[in-house]
């Protein structure tokens, strides 16, 4: 509905909605005082590229710990960048040792910035981000958060794990729809980048002093996503916020799992290692299992499931996030049940992992 309406992106009334988006965002994590919320146009990556090639100088070395295809576009993200980098890459189920980290950071004083990710979507796996925060900042290093997949459900509060700078988007926990990034960023350290940027469109430090001075974005703003973001920041808080929104895909995440082992599927992660978010499939081993047909069955029926994104085993995943509630999860696994039916395939159920 949001969305319906006109707006001129340089017209105060929608000044008024970005300005009231940008205050929202930093209290989400706890970062209302010494915090800056700067969107930037574009989908999720373009907000890691301007977290990355802003807050990291033109020389500036940084530890990039890597589990999954988003570790991996950071990494390709900084490299284009020409920025010095180091890689802690661990396997798709296996979350960086905090110690490891602490090693690295010993023996490497060039390293100046540390980025993780905190859900890593390719997998659904939960790093560990308060262990390496504390490592991190005990060691005087800035960290760099990627939590796209992350910021309005998982728990993270800037006033007990220390981070400089993350970067998240409209269309992923906070259900507002594509086409806006951000990052929360502590104050001083975007006010000391400046001149870092090696992109035009892409600098932070720009795009945020020009909207403090002037209320408006340097180029076209995506006017319609951030009128539907401003909603749906509304119905975030309706929800109980972080709590509310984390308990709701929390529900979502057990029922499925529950229900996919019951039929006879294989999560990938233990639940310790599973944030409530997406969760991968190992793809059964039956003949007549066909994913083609698997994944057409579940579309006829209404449901959209994702293709699996992993290098370590052939999956798929179901996500556990949007305006989605434990009975759509149900509804999930009748349709998943009728589609195995249908292509003749029973499998043995899995253990409980
Ligand atoms: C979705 C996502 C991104 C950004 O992806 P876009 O397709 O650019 O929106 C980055 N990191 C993680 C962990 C994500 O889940």
């Amino acid at each position: 509905m949001a969305m319906l309406h006109d707006w001129g992106s340089r017209d105060d009334q929608f000044l008024r909605l970005n300005r009231e988006v940008l205050a929202r965002l930093p209290a989400i994590v706890g970062g209302e005082t010494d915090f800056v919320a700067v969107p930037m146009q574009g989908s999720g990556t373009f907000a890691i590229e301007a977290m990355l090639t802003t807050l990291v100088p033109p020389r500036g070395k940084v530890l990039v710990l890597s589990n999954g295809a988003y570790g991996r576009r950071a990494r390709r993200i900084l490299e284009l960048a020409r920025r010095p980098l180091a890689v802690y890459e661990t396997p798709e189920d296996t979350p960086p040792d905090p110690a490891i980290v602490e090693r690295i950071l010993a023996r490497s004083p060039a390293i100046g910035h540390v980025f993780a990710v905190y859900c890593e979507t390719t997998s659904g796996i939960l790093n560990p981000i308060p262990a390496i925060a504390e490592i991190v900042a005990r060691r005087g290093r800035r960290f760099l958060i990627d939590a796209m997949s992350a910021f309005g459900a998982l728990p993270l509060d800037a006033r007990g794990t220390p981070f400089d700078a993350l970067a998240a988007s409209a269309n992923k926990c906070l259900e507002g729809v594509p086409g806006l990034g951000f990052v929360v960023c502590r104050r001083e350290i975007l006010a000391g980048a400046k001149g870092n940027a090696t992109t035009l469109a892409l600098d932070l430090h720009d795009q945020w002093t020009t909207l403090e001075r002037t209320g408006q974005f340097r180029f076209t703003p995506p006017v319609h996503v951030i009128a539907a973001f401003h909603r749906a920041l509304a119905e975030f808080d309706a929800e109980g916020g972080v709590a509310g929104r984390g308990g709701r895909y929390g529900e979502n995440c057990r029922v499925l799992r529950e229900g996919m082992q019951k039929l006879g599927f294989v999560p990938l992660l233990p639940p310790p290692l599973q944030a409530p978010i997406i969760v991968t499939f190992r793809m059964p081993a039956h003949p007549r299992f066909v994913f083609p047909r698997f994944y057409a069955g579940l579309k006829k029926r209404g449901y959209l499931i994702y293709p699996g994104k992993l290098m370590l085993a052939d999956s798929f995943r179901i996500g556990c996030i949007g305006r989605l509630y434990p009975e759509d999860m149900r509804g999930a696994l009748a349709a998943i049940e009728a589609v195995l039916e249908e292509m003749g395939v029973s499998l043995a159920p899995a253990e409980a992992a």
